[in-house]
């Protein structure tokens, strides 16, 4: 029998903006439960929003964790076929299993961990105030419901390109199955962090013939970096015309995928790209706010996605991208802290308190 530890540490966001380090007391696990050692976990995009929040507290955040699992019952072992001491990432949907998505693989649409729900069950949104505690990914360890989804990967992959899973995941998902970017097709991609940079590597993976991605003067690090993530050029949105760069850059062909992964306040870029995507263009939009521009969409025949989370099998593609050390992805792995750093690293994700972050990890173990 192993010797775990009685009490785990964890980084606890108490209010807005606020995190303490508590302990908890090693959860009990039932036969269909476990615990995960977590190695590291990456700071998501949306972390910031959720740190800011009044809604969500006292929880753990994190949820783009690797680690290995420590601790298992029974019937989790044949449920998830995995062993103890293997390295597995997580996805952060807690789905029911039983609601008609579920039952078709499809657990990002499930209602119950459905992020527009009142009470989405998912990793790093719930409450630590009862037991089992642990379920979010700035801890030591983490407990392991009966319903983790979990991804096993190969044992000597550097934990810091395991906690890229979900973001990389993301970006095939939603370059590569929602919108079609893929061979002889020329794909715009707006907003540099960790999503926009994911569709530029998912673009390329996918055998683009060209890869364009805008930012902002504030972005010119990244912008750069995604020269070596597979984009062929990049565009400063904000001191250049960026339809009249878009037609310079492809030669006047215009484009046949556009990804807007930010939220394009105002449809200030989606009046822009509407210039110049052609006929049967695929959209895919982020921009909650603004208004569909049907004669628009009709005029060019155009197809529009928006993005829901992302499938098991973008999550599997994404891991075997990292490791097949094609891309320099240790390149976007920026900046590393400790649990009593959370709050730097969380605000450095939103370009706060220090600049340049691209990806940044949370490991529990680091003093
Ligand atoms: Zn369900």
């Amino acid at each position: 029998m192993r010797e775990f530890p009685a009490r785990v540490r964890a980084a606890v966001k108490v209010g807005s903006e606020r995190s303490d380090i508590q302990e908890f007391d090693w959860p009990t696990v039932g036969a269909a439960e476990g615990v995960l050692r977590v190695e590291a976990s990456g700071v998501g995009g949306a972390e910031p929003e959720i740190y800011r929040s009044e809604r969500w507290q006292p929880i753990i955040m994190g949820h783009q964790v690797v680690g290995s699992i420590a601790a298992l019952g029974p019937l989790a072992r044949t449920m998830w076929q995995v062993q103890p001491g293997e390295r597995v990432v997580l996805q952060e949907y807690l789905p029911c299993k039983r609601c008609k998505w579920c039952l078709q693989g499809e657990y990002r649409f499930c209602p119950a961990a459905d992020f527009f729900g009142n009470s989405p069950n998912r990793i790093g949104l719930l409450s630590c105030a009862q037991p089992p505690h642990l379920l979010g990914a700035f801890a030591e360890y983490m407990f392991l419901p009966w319903n983790t989804v979990i991804h096993r990967i190969p044992q000597d992959l550097p934990a810091a390109l395991a906690t890229l899973a979900l973001a990389l995941g993301n970006g095939v998902q939603w370059a590569t199955f929602d919108v079609n970017a893929g061979p002889g097709k020329t794909v715009l991609v707006i907003g540099p962090g960790q999503q926009g940079l994911g569709c530029v590597i998912a673009t390329r993976e996918a055998g683009a013939s060209q890869v364009i991605l805008a930012g902002l003067s504030r972005d010119l690090a990244r912008l750069e970096l995604s020269l070596e993530l597979g984009a062929d050029r990049f565009i400063n949105a904000e001191t250049e015309d960026l339809a009249a760069r878009v037609q310079a850059l492809t030669g006047g062909a215009g484009l046949d995928v556009v990804i807007d992964t930010t939220g394009d306040p105002g449809g200030r870029n989606l009046q822009q790209y509407l210039q110049v995507v052609n006929q049967g263009a695929w959209l895919w939009v982020n921009c909650v706010d603004s208004a569909v521009p049907v004669r628009e969409i009709k005029k060019k025949y155009l197809t529009v996605r928006s993005g829901r989370g992302r499938t098991w099998q973008a999550v599997e593609r994404a891991l075997r991208i990292i490791t097949s050390r094609r891309f320099a992805l240790e390149k976007m792995c920026t900046h590393t802290f400790g649990l009593g750093q959370v709050d730097l690293a969380i605000n450095a994700t939103a370009g706060r308190k220090l600049t340049g972050a691209v990806h940044v990890i949370v490991d529990p173990w680091q003093v």
